[in-house]
């Protein structure tokens, strides 16, 4: 009898480890790329949180990038570094509404110029936030400006792997990830993963594919 009871607590156990209890369901090394679009239900696997960006505007992002993100942002800020949101989570609607209005206006051909096809951002995932530095008390935030920012983006740059994030669109990466390089789009994909990624000098692509 006490045998039977011990090996139904284990059945129930293992059932309930299974289960994942809710909240770490969520798989932190989900690849979405041009070739690899988001699962319809994987944004019902993530926590996802509000929080302000740079615009007095809102972001949503997954509960546990964010909390990478705060300390990563108060490292950086002991450095003399600042940096803020852009942007978080983009659902999938939100693309196909976007892609709908730029074919309505443009036509077919420039809006697939120039959106990216709904289920391919990795935006879509609650992990990617686009990052902005401060400099010299200002906020810079467009992509041209940004790229002059290299020794601001060197030392953001240098404590992303301690916090769980790399670059996942790197400096001559560009025929791996299908985008050329973007220091402000951060992924979050954990510590132990991030610190491989980063030592290796390699993409999430390859880090998966071996
Ligand atoms: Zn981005």
């Amino acid at each position: 009898m006490k045998k039977l009871l011990c090996l139904g607590m284990i059945v129930v156990m293992a059932v309930v480890g299974l289960c994942g209890c809710g909240a770490d369901k969520a798989d932190y090394l989900v690849l979405v790329n041009k070739s690899n679009l988001i699962d319809s239900g994987f944004v019902d696997t993530i926590e996802l949180v509000e929080v302000g960006t740079v615009y007095d505007s809102t972001a949503q992002i997954e509960a546990k990038a964010l909390a990478a993100y705060e300390d990563l942002k108060a490292a950086l800020l002991n450095e003399g570094v600042e940096i803020g949101i852009d942007s978080g989570y983009r659902s999938v609607e939100k693309q196909e509404q976007i892609m709908a209005e730029f074919t309505e206006k443009y036509g077919e051909e420039y809006a697939k110029k120039t959106v990216a096809v709904p289920g391919t951002s990795e935006h879509h995932t609650g992990l990617a936030i686009d990052i902005v530095p401060k400099v010299d008390g200002e906020w810079v935030v467009e992509n041209e400006d940004m790229m002059k920012e290299t020794e601001v983006f060197a030392v953001i740059h240098e404590k992303l792997a301690k916090y769980g994030f790399i670059i996942r669109y790197p400096e001559g990466k560009e025929d791996i990830t299908g985008y050329s390089y973007e220091p402000w789009h951060l992924r979050y994909v954990g510590v132990s993963a991030a610190k491989k990624i980063s030592a290796k000098g390699i993409t999430l692509e390859e880090y998966l594919s071996k």
